[in-house]
């Protein structure tokens, strides 16, 4: 049995409803259509230049598959990225969402993202860094930015695995995506939960879970 068959198999014995994001980072698209053909229609990226490189333009991929960047953004790579991505999921200041919105206006598109929060106040960590500055971010977007749609919230759990570490966090991420999801019930994504702690995540009440390894193996 494939890695994809494997874990979709696992994740659907947690959770009927939580969405699989598999992450391809650093994995040939061989490996992509490999899962693909197991089921697979969801891919994340961290990296907009090995993403473009890798997958086929937009229009031309296989029949359903979507791309999501899920690593940080920096804003001159903005327009790149909403070239090939059908979500960003790792926003992470005002002044990108700016740039989004700017950028998918002269572009003449829409694009889905979630706002990334710093759940475990590790300093190397990208995501806001308080419930209240992603808030004020949610708002900012369903008020001004007609471009953006705001789909929830992702986080990274801790730095390696520590079962109460993650719990907090988990919980603290659970907390603020309940104040996200009662400015718009469209913000219905909690995006939490890689290989090590997927588990966990599901049970603190995630929608979706980005695995990479699990699935492809180790990277290089
Ligand atoms: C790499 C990555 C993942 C997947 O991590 P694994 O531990 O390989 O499952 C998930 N989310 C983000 C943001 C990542 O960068």
């Amino acid at each position: 049995m494939t890695g994809y068959r494997k874990v979709h198999e696992e994740v659907r014995a947690h959770s009927d409803s939580a969405v699989l994001v598999a992450v391809s980072k650093m994995h040939p698209y061989e490996a992509v259509l490999d899962a693909y053909a197991d089921g697979a229609r969801i891919f994340g990226e961290n990296r907009v230049q090995e993403a473009e490189s890798k997958f086929p333009p937009m229009g031309e991929r296989p029949e359903g598959m979507k791309l999501y960047i899920i690593g940080q953004l920096q804003r001159n790579k903005v327009k790149r990225a909403l070239q090939i991505a059908d979500r960003i999921e790792s926003v992470d200041s005002l002044q990108l969402i700016e740039k989004i919105e700017k950028e998918a206006t002269v572009m003449g598109r829409q694009i889905e993202v979630l706002l990334e929060l710093n759940s475990s106040e590790e300093e190397q960590k990208a995501g806001f860094r308080s419930a209240d500055e992603l808030i004020e971010a949610g708002k900012y977007i369903l008020s001004s930015c007609p471009h953006i749609i705001l789909k929830g919230l992702m986080t990274v759990g801790p730095l390696g695995y520590d079962e109460e570490k993650n719990a907090k966090a988990f919980s603290f991420a659970h907390t603020v995506f309940g104040k996200l999801n009662s400015l718009s019930p469209d913000c219905d994504v909690l995006s939490m939960g890689m290989s090590a702690d997927w588990q966990q995540a599901l049970a603190a009440g995630s929608t979706e879970v980005r695995i990479g390894t699990a699935i492809f193996g180790a990277r290089n």
